[in-house]
C-alpha cells in the first residue's frame, strides 16, 4: 500500500502478504523484509448478515487504534501479539438495513505522534435467507392495542445500548452455546403476511423449556436488564468493541445491570415471556449495532477467520 500519510491509503496494496497456510509461510521466508511493518486484515468480499473479523498489527507501538464501518466508530483494545501489537474487531451488517454492494471500512490509529487512516472496501454480497409466506387474517398483522408508549421506551433502552462502545476486549472466539440444544428459528428467517414482510429474525432461536439455565456466550459487562413488551425479561451483556449478546423471552434474569460475567456463566433461565406463541431461548449478537448471525461463530474461531483473508501493509514514511 502507497504511503500517503497522514491522508489517505488506498485498500489495494502492491506489498499484499496472503496470510495463512503455505502462501504467508512461503512468502516469509522469500521476503524476510515483511517481518515487522503495520497491517490490516479485512475480508475482500463477505455475505451479508454474516460476521467478520478484522485486524491491526504492528511492530511499533501504536494508539487509539478504531474501524469505521457502516457509520458506526469502533473502538479497538491493543494486545501483544501479531507482529508485535494486535488490535481485533468484529463487524457485520443486518440483512434487514444494510444492502449488498461495497461498502467502506477506515482503520485509524495514531503512530510515532502521526494520525494515520487507511480505507478499504468490503463488498457485501447478497444472501438469501428462508421465507415463510403466509395468509392470515389482517388482525393478525396489526395488533388491535398495543402499548404504544412503553414500545418506545424500551425501544430507546435498546438503542442506547447498542451505541455502547467499550475499548476492553472480553469478547473471544468461538462463542459458547448459551443452552445445548437444537436451533427452531435460524437468524435472517422472515415471515411475509398477506404478502407483507416482516422484519427478518435478528438472532439465533434455541429450543428450550421454561428454566433451562442460559450461559453467556462471551465474557463481558451486564449493561441492560428488563422486562419489554416484545422480548421479554431480557439481559443485554457488553463484551467490548461493540460486540453485544442478547438474551429475549427468559422466565427469569439471572444477574444485574453492571455484573461482570465469565463466559459460560448462567445470565439466567429461559422462559416464554414476552410476544412469542411457545418457550424458547433467542440469543442475538449485535456487533456495533448490527445484527448478524450468531451461528458460524459457535464454531469459527476470529484468528481462523483472518488466516483465510488478505492482509496489506501499510507503508507510512
Ligand atoms: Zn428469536
Amino acid at each position: 500500500m502507497a504511503a500517503r500519510p497522514p491522508g489517505e491509503a488506498s485498500g489495494k496494496s502492491a506489498a499484499r502478504v496472503l496470510a495463512g497456510g503455505l502462501a504467508a509461510l512461503a512468502l516469509l521466508l522469500l521476503c524476510p523484509a515483511s517481518w515487522g511493518g503495520t497491517f490490516v486484515t479485512f475480508p475482500e468480499s463477505w455475505d451479508v448478515g454474516q460476521a467478520f473479523a478484522v485486524s491491526l498489527t504492528s511492530s511499533a507501538e501504536y494508539e487509539d487504534p478504531c474501524v469505521t464501518w457502516l457509520g458506526r466508530r469502533v473502538s479497538l483494545d491493543v494486545e501483544p501479539g501479531g507482529e508485535g501489537r494486535i488490535s481485533y474487531g468484529l463487524l457485520g451488517s443486518y440483512v434487514r438495513d444494510v444492502k449488498p454492494g461495497d461498502h467502506p471500512l477506515v482503520f485509524e490509529f495514531v503512530q510515532r505522534g502521526q494520525h494515520i487512516r487507511v480505507t478499504g472496501t468490503v463488498r457485501l454480497l447478497p444472501r438469501k435467507y428462508p421465507e415463510e409466506h403466509l395468509k392470515v387474517s389482517p388482525k393478525m398483522v396489526f395488533p388491535a392495542k398495543v402499548d404504544q408508549a412503553r414500545i418506545k421506551r424500551e425501544a430507546a433502552l435498546a438503542a442506547a445500548a447498542k451505541r455502547t462502545m467499550t475499548v476492553e476486549r472480553l469478547w473471544a472466539s468461538p462463542l459458547q452455546k448459551p443452552v445445548r440444544s437444537i436451533v427452531t428459528s435460524s437468524y435472517g428467517f422472515r415471515r411475509v403476511y398477506n404478502g407483507t414482510p416482516r422484519s427478518p429474525h435478528a438472532g439465533t432461536d434455541f429450543r428450550a423449556a421454561v428454566g433451562t439455565p442460559v450461559a453467556a456466550p462471551l465474557a463481558g459487562t451486564v449493561i441492560l436488564t428488563g422486562d419489554h413488551y416484545y422480548a421479554g425479561k431480557s439481559v443485554y451483556v457488553d463484551s467490548g468493541n461493540g460486540v453485544l449478546s442478547l438474551f429475549f423471552h427468559l422466565s427469569e434474569i439471572g444477574v444485574k445491570k453492571g455484573d461482570r460475567v465469565v463466559k459460560g456463566q448462567i445470565v439466567g433461565r429461559s422462559g416464554a415471556t414476552g410476544r412469542i406463541t411457545g418457550p424458547h431461548l433467542h440469543y442475538g449478537l449485535c456487533l456495533a449495532g448490527q445484527y448478524v448471525d450468531p451461528y458460524p461463530l459457535f464454531e469459527d474461531s476470529v484468528t481462523g477467520m483472518l488466516k483465510r483473508m488478505e492482509r496489506e501493509e501499510i507503508v507510512t514514511e
